[in-house]
């Protein structure tokens, strides 16, 4: 990738002198990994540390005002003649101590805070359904949106209270008729709110109260945006315009919302872009970037051996349980037995050992998690 920030390709120190280097002028790529190596005492540090490293955190510390720069103290100059391409610099400290796969360059160094809620703030949302720009309207756009797109026509708005959930609603259309409501919209169908009104409890609904019915001029506007709060309000958010002669129907959310498919999003927060957090975790590595994968090898290192000889590893030596209860009337049905190698058992049997009676899916074996870390292999992650 090439630096965005800078136009050099080296980053030139020229006549370096701090500590004991003897006069120093190097050219140092950028954008690849550097390897200072040498002698101890060589001066290793005095070059990345008090050179580089001091006149980067220098040139940072300049472009505070003169105000914030008495309370953080001068940094004198390193004694160099000059240092070209420099660009931020950040220093990490070698840490032996506890590793840890949360950590990351830019934990450590704070810079993935940073980066989080930039992306935060500056970020738009993509539906990840149909890849369209998610969108979300204050109730003036929408207002705006009704006088420039409905003048004239008779329209409904409709706040959704159910979305493709069974059950017959019973108690919530005698709520609504309660509230002073009229109508609903019953899978597509305006309907009057009757006395006892029920739906089929074993089918998914898609319901929606009707707020209001008008013909939208500019002299209802007001009452537009008296139903259109209440609509919000009803509809958690999300309120449909239904245009009654077309019958098309569109969607309108105060939070983020996909135009095409109506799926809705948080608003994204700096929890949204991190891997350490709940809320931005990947699902299926929990953030590691790997994830662990049952290896049959690991499970059957060796098919030449027979469940007495510990073929299958997780069952260990032959004992008395459940487990080799279970085993021994596998064996008896499909005709082999403890001595037979794990080669020869048939395919069958050993599948049903292996995989259980329903299969959840390849590779799946439900077991112990220490068993599971003994027999599995770390796997780069696909979905993230
Ligand atoms: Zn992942």
């Amino acid at each position: 990738m090439k630096d965005r920030f800078s136009t050099d390709e080296y980053i030139e120190v020229i006549g370096a002198k701090e500590n004991n280097l003897k006069n120093i002028s190097i050219k140092i790529p950028r954008n690849k990994m550097v390897v200072i190596t040498g002698l101890s005492g060589s001066g290793k540090s005095s070059l990345a540390f008090d050179t580089i490293y001091a006149e980067g955190q220098r040139r940072y510390m300049e472009t505070f005002s003169a105000y914030a720069r008495q309370f953080l103290g001068t940094m004198d100059r390193p004694d160099v003649e000059k240092i070209d391409g420099l660009s931020p610099v950040i220093s990490i400290e070698q840490k032996t101590t506890a590793w840890n796969p949360r950590s990351t360059v830019g934990t450590t160094t704070e810079i993935y805070d940073f980066l989080r809620l930039l992306f935060a703030r500056i970020g738009d949302a993509y539906s990840y359904e149909t890849g369209e720009k998610m969108v979300k309207f204050t109730e003036e756009q929408i207002l705006d949106f009704i006088s420039e797109n409905y003048k004239g026509k008779k329209i409904s708005i409709l706040a959704p209270i159910v979305r493709g959930r069974k059950g017959h609603y019973r108690e919530l259309f005698e709520q609504t008729r309660k509230r002073g409501f009229t109508k609903v919209r019953v899978d597509g169908s305006i309907l009057d709110i009757e006395a006892n009104m029920q739906v089929d409890r074993f089918k998914t609904h898609d319901i929606e109260v009707v707020v209001d019915r008008l013909r939208a001029d500019d002299d209802k506007l007001q009452r537009i945006t008296a139903s259109l709060t209440t609509a919000f309000k009803m509809g958690n958010e999300l309120i449909f315009i239904l245009e009654d002669d077309s019958g098309e129907v569109k969607t309108f959310s105060k939070r983020l919302v996909d135009p095409v498919s109506g799926i809705s999003y948080e608003e994204p927060s700096p929890n949204s872009f991190s891997f350490n957090s709940p809320y931005g975790t990947c699902p299926s590595c929990k953030g590691l970037g790997e994830v662990f994968q049952v290896s049959y090898d690991k499970v059957v290192p060796d098919d030449s051996k027979s469940i007495n000889d510990e073929g299958i590893r997780p069952f260990g030596a032959v004992r008395d349980n459940t487990t080799f209860d279970q085993l021994r009337d596998i064996a008896k049905k499909f005709k082999f037995t403890f001595a037979t190698p794990v080669s020869d058992i048939p395919e069958k049997a050993l599948n049903l050992i292996l995989y259980g009676v329903n299969p959840p899916a390849k590779n799946h074996i439900s077991t112990s998690s220490m068993i599971l870390s003994m027999i599995s292999v770390p796997r780069v992650c696909s979905t993230c």
